[in-house]
C-alpha cells in the first residue's frame, strides 16, 4: 500500500494537505511535534470523510527522533511504503539580523532545512526501489525574494529550494519527482500576528490566501496529473511578483 506522510500535518496548511491527500485515496500519516489535540482533529476530519489516517509524532529537527519514528513505522508496515512526502513542518522566529541570536538562526535552519534532509533521506530507498515517489516541499515567498526580519527563515527556505532542484535531477530517472510550492501570506496560526489590512495592499488579489488553496496545489503535484513536473518551484501568493 502506498502512504502519504505530511510533516506538520496537525494544523494550518499541513492539515488541509492531509485532507486533500486522503481524498486522492492515500492513507495519510499525520506528523506533529507537540499539538496532539490538533493532530487528532485532523485525523477525525479525514476519518469522518471515509479516509484513513494515523499519527506519527516526531520533531523534524531531531535526526534521532526522525530515524526512530520512521524505522518503527517501516517495521510495522513491511508491505507498505511512503510514496508521497510533503515537507511542511515549520515555524517563524523573526528578528532583524543585528539582533538575531545563535539559537534563532539554528532553530529555524534546524526545523526547515535540516528537517527536510532528515526526513527526506529516509524515504528515498523505498521510492527509488518502487520507482515511484512524490516529494513536495513547502517553501515560501521569503525563500525566493527574501523578506526583511527573516534572514534565518529566508536562508532556510532558499536552501530547500536549492536542494529541491538538485534532488530532482538526482532521482528523476527512477520516477520520483521533487517540487516546491512557495506560498505568500496564508491565514494560519503562523501569520495570526501579522496585520492583513496593511499587508494585503501589496497583494494583487488583495487578501491573504487560505490553507486549503495551498493544499489544492500540493495535491495536484502529488497526483498522476503532475507526472511530468519536477524540479519546479511554484508560487502561490495572490500575484506578488517574484
Ligand atoms: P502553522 O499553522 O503554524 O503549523 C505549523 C505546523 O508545523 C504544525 O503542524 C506544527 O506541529 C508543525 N511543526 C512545527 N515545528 C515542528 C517540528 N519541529 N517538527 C514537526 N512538526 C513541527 O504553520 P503553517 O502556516 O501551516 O505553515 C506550514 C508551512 O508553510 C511551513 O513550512 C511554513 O514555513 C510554510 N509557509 C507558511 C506561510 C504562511 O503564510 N502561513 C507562508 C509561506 C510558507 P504542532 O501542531 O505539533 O506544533
Amino acid at each position: 500500500m502506498k502512504y502519504a506522510l505530511v510533516t506538520g500535518g496537525s494544523r494550518g496548511i499541513g492539515r488541509f494537505v492531509c485532507i486533500e491527500l486522503a481524498k486522492l485515496g492515500y492513507p495519510v500519516i499525520i506528523n506533529y511535534c507537540s499539538n496532539e489535540t490538533a493532530a487528532l482533529e485532523t485525523q477525525n476530519i479525514i476519518q469522518e470523510n471515509g479516509g484513513t489516517a494515523e499519527l506519527l509524532k516526531f520533531d523534524v529537527s531531531d535526526a534521532e527522533q526522525v530515524d526512530n519514528a520512521i524505522m518503527q513505522w517501516q517495521e510495522n508496515h513491511s508491505d507498505d511504503y511512503i510514496a508521497v512526502l510533503v515537507n511542511n513542518a515549520g515555524v517563524r522566529e523573526d528578528t532583524m539580523m543585528m539582533w538575531m541570536q545563535n539559537e534563532q538562526w539554528e532553530n529555524i535552519i534546524g526545523i526547515h532545512l535540516n528537517g527536510f534532509f532528515y526526513v527526506t533521506r529516509r524515504m528515498l530507498k523505498d521510492m527509488l526501489t518502487k520507482k515511484f515517489g512524490r516529494i513536495i516541499n513547502v517553501v515560501s515567498l521569503s525563500g525566493i525574494k527574501g523578506l526583511p526580519g527573516q534572514t534565518n527563515y529566508s536562508a532556510a527556505k532558499a536552501g530547500i529550494i536549492g536542494a529541491t532542484k538538485a534532488l530532482a535531477q538526482e532521482i528523476g530517472k527512477r520516477g520520483v519527482t521533487v517540487n516546491a510550492v512557495a506560498p505568500g501570506f496564508i491565514a494560519t496560526d503562523m501569520t495570526q500576528d501579522l496585520d492583513e489590512k496593511t499587508l494585503k495592499e501589496m497583494i494583487p488579489l488583495n487578501r491573504f490566501g487560505k490553507a486549503e488553496e495551498v493544499a489544492y496545489l500540493v495535491s495536484f503535484l502529488a497526483s498522476d496529473k503532475a507526472s511530468y513536473i519536477t524540479g519546479e518551484v511554484i508560487s502561490i501568493n495572490g500575484g506578488i511578483y517574484t
